[in-house]
């Protein structure tokens, strides 16, 4: 019986987390539930896992989830401390599915109180992939990947040893506009955006989808995952999604794990790795399917060549891409930036930001600040827009 803790429960990975621990009952025993203001669906959520320990961030809700839970054997907590205390919770292995580098906190006080991590809040390791993995060294725990193609990059070493990697090959689906020309990338709203051809995900990262800046926010997870060189790690355009990504090793052999888009298979993985257990969902048939494969396109989708650039440079030149890019799709779907706007609001911003090398907590959450900071301003100055 493996103790979760679940940061993020109600949004797309948390949900689907806790499907997966309602069909492994025998296994898997949820500890403590986060989310962000969703008190009414965190409620059902308390109600049907029966954890120890409940947290909202937004204090604001805090009197409501009280309400709601009253009559129930629960602890409340509400706010950043309430989030971080939920770490604390009695668990081996904290899910880690909050949106953004506001999942940065918990990620490092969940691997500092020595509890393995199962990481699909990927800004946690753009923002602060450095420390993050001298933390979990320290103290030998372990970060899995939940991401589908970190997934199958962690499942598909297990056919080599490091030194025998030659490239790892993650895979993008190419999002909506893939084949849509660059003038109508410039009318893209935030509805078409959304609808992403294969995931249903969280709308921060549908949107990066469509941007390609969630493959630029992989290449990143995937250096501080597997302490790969960047120029060792390449984006493969396949539409179908399902392969979910690949390693060449030096004899040549390409290692791939393959499966249809269902994010509860690399979840469970995580879960109950080193153990893989039956799983009641729909199975891959291969028999009649064309798999096709393309160059990604960085003209029309420049967040990947800026979010490889920023890797390049190092620092906190990273932190500042994902926090430009973090304001950049929340003024997006508030329909105050237009698409191709996300991208020229990220190079502006990192092309006036001053580097940290080696920058510490501290340092990370002030460079975020200051990018977003600087993102607002010039959304306000006109200098990007609608
Ligand atoms: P969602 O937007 O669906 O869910 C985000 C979750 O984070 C919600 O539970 C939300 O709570 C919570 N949250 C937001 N802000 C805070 C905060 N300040 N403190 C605590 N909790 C907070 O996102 P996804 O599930 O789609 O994505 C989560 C992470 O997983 C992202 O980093 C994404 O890149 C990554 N990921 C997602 C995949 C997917 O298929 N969805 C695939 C691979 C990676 P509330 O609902 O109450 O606002």
């Amino acid at each position: 019986m493996k103790k979760v803790i679940v940061l993020g429960s109600t949004g797309s990975i948390g949900r689907q987390t806790l499907e997966v621990a309602a069909h492994l009952p025998e296994e898997i025993h949820v500890t403590a539930l986060v989310a962000g203001s969703n008190v009414e669906l965190l409620a059902e959520q308390v109600r049907r896992f029966r954890p120890a320990l409940v947290a909202v961030a937004d204090k604001e809700r805090w009197r409501e989830l009280k309400e709601l839970l009253s009559g129930e054997k629960v602890t409340i907590m509400a706010g950043e401390e309430g989030v971080l205390a939920a770490t604390e919770a009695e668990g081996d292995l904290v899910l880690a599915a909050i949106v953004g580098i506001a999942g940065l906190k918990p990620v490092l006080a969940a691997v500092r109180r020595g509890k393995d991590v199962a990481l699909a809040n990927k800004e946690a390791l753009v923002t602060a992939g450095h420390l993050v993995q001298a933390e979990a060294r320290r103290r030998g725990v372990k970060i899995m990947p939940v991401d589908s193609e970190h997934s199958a990059i962690f499942q598909s070493l297990h056919a080599g040893r490091p030194a025998e990697i030659k490239r790892l090959l993650l895979t993008a689906s190419g999002g909506p506009f893939r084949t849509w020309p660059k003038k109508a990338l410039q009318r893209v709203t935030a509805k078409e955006a959304l609808q992403h051809p294969n995931w249903r995900m969280g709308a921060k990262i549908t949107v990066d989808s469509a941007t390609l800046m969630n493959k630029g926010l992989e290449v990143i997870e995937a250096r501080w995952l597997f302490d790969v060189e960047l120029k060792k790690i390449e984006v493969l355009v396949h539409p179908e999604s399902i392969v979910h990504s690949l390693v060449e090793f030096v004899d040549g052999a390409v290692v791939a794990q393959l499966g249809l888009p269902d994010m509860r298979l690399p979840i469970q993985y995580a879960l109950t790795y080193p153990e893989r257990l039956p799983a009641p969902w729909p199975r891959l048939d291969l028999t009649g399917r064309t798999l096709t494969f393309e160059a990604p396109d960085t003209d029309r989708f420049p967040c990947l060549a800026l979010a490889r650039a920023a890797a390049q440079k190092g620092g906190t030149y990273p932190t500042v891409l994902n926090g430009a890019n973090e304001v950049a799709v929340e003024e997006f779907l508030k329909g105050r930036l237009s698409f191709l706007g996300i991208p020229a609001l990220v190079e502006k911003v990192l092309a006036g930001h001053t580097p940290v090398p080696e920058p510490d907590l501290e340092a990370v959450l002030a460079a975020d600040a200051w990018a977003r900071s600087k993102a607002r301003a010039l959304i306000r100055e006109g200098v990007v827009g609608a």
